[in-house]
């Protein structure tokens, strides 16, 4: 299954992020791609907030994660945003335990996936992001049971 839309501004993308966020399901992993200023962190800061996040959400540049706890109605959960731009190699990565996060019970999106390609696992969910004249055009894409089914739940 996949969804193409174009966000006219900041706040299609907040909205985007406000139709996601009771989407999410336990385990489910997005990868978030496009250039610097394509609205990655936008994207990711609007989800956190519409699930509930009260504080800062900070760009995950130099610590490559930031952890957060997300309420999916009764269920927390924990939601970690990666930014692995700066990563330096995989052994940082696979030392620094991140590979254990991807599992069952965790909420992972990453920005610039492609930065640790050959070690994450295939993703349940995709988003393109690119820059259209003055907004943004999105493309989600699918590629697990879980992805559908969170993209089922879309209403957009
Ligand atoms: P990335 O994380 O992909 O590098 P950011 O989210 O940090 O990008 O920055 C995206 C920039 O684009 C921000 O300045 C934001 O205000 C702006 N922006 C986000 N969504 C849209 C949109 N749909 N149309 C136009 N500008 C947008
Ligand atoms: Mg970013």
């Amino acid at each position: 299954m996949s969804y193409t839309t174009t966000l006219a501004d900041e706040a299609a993308t907040q909205a985007l992020g406000k139709s996601l966020a009771p989407c999410l399901l336990p385990g489910l992993s997005i990868y978030l791609h496009g250039d610097l200023g394509a609205g990655k962190t936008a994207l990711t800061r609007a989800i956190l907030h519409a699930a509930g996040h009260q504080g800062h959400v900070k760009s995950p540049t130099y610590t490559l994660v930031e952890p957060y706890q997300i309420m999916l109605g009764q269920q927390a959960v924990k939601l970690l945003h990666f930014d692995l731009y700066r990563m330096i190699s995989a052994e940082e990565f696979l030392e620094a335990g991140f590979r254990e996060e991807f599992n069952e019970s965790n909420i992972c999106i990453v920005e610039w996936p492609e930065k640790a390609e050959g070690i994450l696992p295939e993703p349940d969910l995709h988003i393109f992001l690119s820059i259209a004249g003055d907004g943004r055009h999105v493309e989600l894409q699918a590629l697990s049971d879980k992805g559908n089914e969170c993209l089922a739940l879309l209403r957009f």
